[in-house]
């Protein structure tokens, strides 16, 4: 039986073991698909504090690991399929069809940006395609970015990189907003800002440079195709968190995101932290955060068990 189980080595899952593990409670870390999770796709992380010179995503996610390991995390390199949460001890099914017993469970599973599906998309990722600002805006000072989307993380990736880009222009595929009226506002009166409307991009440009250099507009209601010219394009068509294998087990939002209040959920024993239950925030130290916040959670409702 284990006391601890984690479910997810990004920056929450990493650092929930690491406080697990410094409270002696020898967690057993499940690593899921993409260990490091979506940080490892990330070059430069110039916003995580403590590294003035920045620190690449894999080098950061690898010193989060062994420093939880130091303390006695475990590391399982498979995934998990199914849970039961309905009884004691709450159970993981995993992909080899083993399955672990738990006292506690801390699910930090993530969530994944959405794309749109380009091949040119996949191919120019991190070489102009981004789908975070917050990460990658200070590589674009001075230059001309679109942002794809309409509701409140294209306003807010379009409002953030106005700050520092030469222009923005949020394309997005119809005339109305999703966007709260607020933020829709602020974008429609930001001088820096350009919105093309009613339109989609159907191919992303390089120009044989391999890096970003525009965009190929297509207008879906008169058909016209126009080219923009672009050194950045920000994807914000919305995440999807990782909760697929916790569905009827635990309550969610209609958006499949964990419901958690202070990391706890509606089932004793169980806890999320990170971009499974934040769809505001999705930044590396927040998702640290709440990792050391769901480990002394499950720490205390040890405690409590006499364990
Ligand atoms: P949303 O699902 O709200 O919006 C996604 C947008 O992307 C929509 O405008 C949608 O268009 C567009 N889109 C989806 N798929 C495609 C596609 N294939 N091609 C082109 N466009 C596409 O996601 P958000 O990430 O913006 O927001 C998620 C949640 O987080 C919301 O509840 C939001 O309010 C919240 N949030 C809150 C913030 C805050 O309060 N500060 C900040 C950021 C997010 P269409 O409208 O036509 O469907």
């Amino acid at each position: 039986m284990e006391k601890v189980v984690i479910i997810g080595t990004g920056p929450a899952g990493l650092t929930a073991a690491l406080y697990s593990a410094r409270a002696s409670l020898s967690p057993l870390v499940i690593e899921g698909m993409q260990p490091g999770g979506q940080l490892i796709t990330t070059s430069d992380i110039e916003n995580f504090p403590g590294f003035p010179s920045a620190v690449t995503g894999p080098e950061l996610m690898d010193k989060m690991r062994e420093q939880a390991a130091r303390f006695g995390a475990r590391y399982v390199a498979d995934e998990v399929v199914s849970v039961d949460f309905t009884g004691k001890p709450h159970k993981i099914t995993l992909s080899d069809g083993r399955i672990i017993e738990a006292l506690t469970v801390i699910i930090a599973t993530g969530a994944s940006a959405r794309y749109l599906g380009l091949e040119s998309e996949k191919k120019l990722m991190g070489r102009g395609v981004s789908a975070c600002a917050t990460c990658d805006g200070s590589f674009y000072r001075n230059v001309p970015v679109a942002v794809v989307g309409g509701g409140d993380t294209a306003m807010e990736e379009a409002m953030y990189l106005s700050r520092l880009a030469s222009r923005v222009t949020l394309i997005h595929r119809r005339q109305g907003f999703r966007a709260s009226k607020i933020m829709a506002e602020r974008v429609r009166t930001n001088s820096k800002i350009e919105l093309i409307l009613d339109t989609v991009i159907e191919e992303i440009l390089d120009v044989s440079k391999n890096e970003v250099t525009g965009l190929r507009l297509k207008n879906v209601k008169t058909g016209v195709v126009s080219e923009l010219n672009v050194t950045g394009v920000f994807m914000a068509i919305g995440h999807q968190p990782n909760t697929g294998p916790f569905k009827g087990q635990i309550e969610m939002d209609e958006n499949g995101y964990i419901i958690a209040g202070n990391t706890r959920t509606n089932v004793t024993g169980v806890f999320a932290a990170g971009d499974c239950q934040d769809h505001i925030y999705r930044q590396a130290v927040t998702a640290a955060g709440t990792g050391c916040m769901a480990a002394i959670e499950a720490t205390r409702y040890l405690e409590s068990m006499g364990q």
